[in-house]
């Protein structure tokens, strides 16, 4: 068979523990054989971050704005521990961080839904994806603890001296305080990231805030959206047949438990850290989480929710035989390289992208998975694969469709 030919490499981000020894697994029977792979490579395994002082990370975030789509391995995030383990010179900052503040982007998280893994919420038929803020409210807040009586204010200082005030409450005993903020920049690109992917996925949008209550902090995120929906995007939403809608965010948790899911859930920062984990929990698994970051340019960086599998890599260090769900990795490769595909007009590599998730799937509910799908499937007599055996799996699914 002749191998399916790439225009545009991929911007490849190597990465961690176990997720790294998938990664050459996946490369080796999942996609060398059938395609002829472009990629521009970064390590950004912890010791290459350690070796370059981090160059390597910004080198391949700004390689990921010179080509577009990029694919990254889960990494390791430096503890203390990591310091030791690892001899490194800094506790250098979380490569997601760096590169999603290069790429101003936002981070969109979907489950990968297959029968047999049924979500909690039994009317859940589609995927609900979360589209999180990045930026302030309360991650950035600024708190006092007022010990006794006394006023408290907001007060704004223009660059000419002149002053605004606020007042935030004449306490009469002891209470707390707290100052949030966002920027209209920051509130923009994410409105346009989440416009750009629903378009890209032709899902609708849902928004939710506490404007009613919050006349002006919410009702700005509200207006901007609006603003932004209408002037640059609604054709384009009446033409792909999906819908902008926003809502109170009370309704919207009301509304997505009673939906079938199909939509992406746009959420301020704080209901975003809240509502993925109770969406991810509910769908099942972390390791079938994949996530995609979207920057309001429309450059994109794929890869999966969940981190190294540490606790696997030692392990496997020790020789002992791992049964890691290499799911949600693969869904990043096929998610890139579908993009790629669409991007450089390659029908071969978008179809080959399908086919690869196809197998995926087909493979899990054929009752062949890994350890952690097994203990929550539904489906009678799982066979449990190891890492390399479920890989191997699939490859033969994907042979079949081939
Ligand atoms: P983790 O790698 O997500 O794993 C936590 C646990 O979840 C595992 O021990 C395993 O449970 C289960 N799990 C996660 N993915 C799995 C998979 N693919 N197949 C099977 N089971 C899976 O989180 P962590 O152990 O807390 O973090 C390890 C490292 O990852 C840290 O250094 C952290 O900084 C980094 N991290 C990176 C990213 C990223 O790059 N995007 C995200 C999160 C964390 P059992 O042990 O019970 O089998
Ligand atoms: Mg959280």
């Amino acid at each position: 068979m002749e191998k399916i030919k790439m225009t545009t490499p991929l911007v490849e981000m190597d990465g961690d523990e176990m997720t790294r020894i998938l990664w050459g697994m996946i490369k080796e029977e999942l996609l060398l054989p059938f395609l002829d792979l472009k990629t521009e490579y970064y390590d950004l395994g912890l010791g290459c971050r350690n070796d370059t002082n981090d160059q390597v990370t910004v080198d391949s975030a700004n390689a990921t704005k010179k080509y577009g789509v990029a694919v990254k391995c889960a990494t390791i995030t430096p503890n203390a521990a990591r310091m030791d383990e690892y001899k490194l010179k800094e506790m250098w900052k979380s490569p997601n961080g760096t590169i999603r503040a290069m790429l101003d982007g936002t981070v969109f998280r979907a489950p990968i839904v297959v029968k047999g893994i049924e979500p909690c919420v039994k009317n859940w038929k589609k995927t609900i994806t979360i589209a999180r803020h990045a930026y302030g409210d309360v991650y950035k807040a600024s708190e006092m603890k007022i010990p006794g009586p006394g006023k408290v204010e907001l007060v704004y200082t223009a660059e000419d001296g002149t002053q605004e005030r606020e007042l935030i409450h004449n306490f009469t005993g002891a209470g707390v305080v707290q100052g949030q903020h966002n920027l209209k920049d920051s509130i923009e690109s994410f409105a346009r990231s989440c416009f750009t992917y629903a378009l890209d996925v032709k899902q609708d949008l849902w928004f939710a805030t506490k404007d009613t209550i919050s006349k002006k902090y919410d009702h700005s995120f509200k207006d901007i959206f609006q603003e932004i929906f209408d002037a640059e995007y609604k054709d384009a939403f009446e033409n792909a047949g999906i819908t902008y809608f926003y809502t109170l965010i009370d309704d919207a948790v009301a509304r997505v438990m009673k939906s079938e899911g199909g939509y992406i859930w746009a959420c301020k920062n704080y209901d975003g850290d809240v509502m993925s984990d109770m969406v991810s929990s509910a769908f099942g698994s972390l390791a079938m989480m994949t996530s995609v970051l979207v920057s309001p340019q429309g450059y994109y960086e794929y890869e999966a929710a969940h981190g190294t599998v540490q606790r696997h890599y030692y392990k496997h260090l020790k020789g002992e035989e791992t049964s890691t769900n290499s799911v949600a990795t693969i869904f990043a490769w096929s998610g890139a390289l579908r993009k790629r595909g669409e991007l450089d007009n390659l029908q071969e590599l978008v179809d080959f992208a399908d086919k690869l998730e196809h197998a995926c799937i087909k493979t899990i509910e054929d009752g062949k998975m890994t350890k952690d799908l097994a203990l929550i499937t539904s489906l009678k007599n799982p066979v449990v694969l190891n890492s390399q055996e479920f890989i191997q799996a699939i490859r033969k699914t994907l042979e079949e469709s081939l």
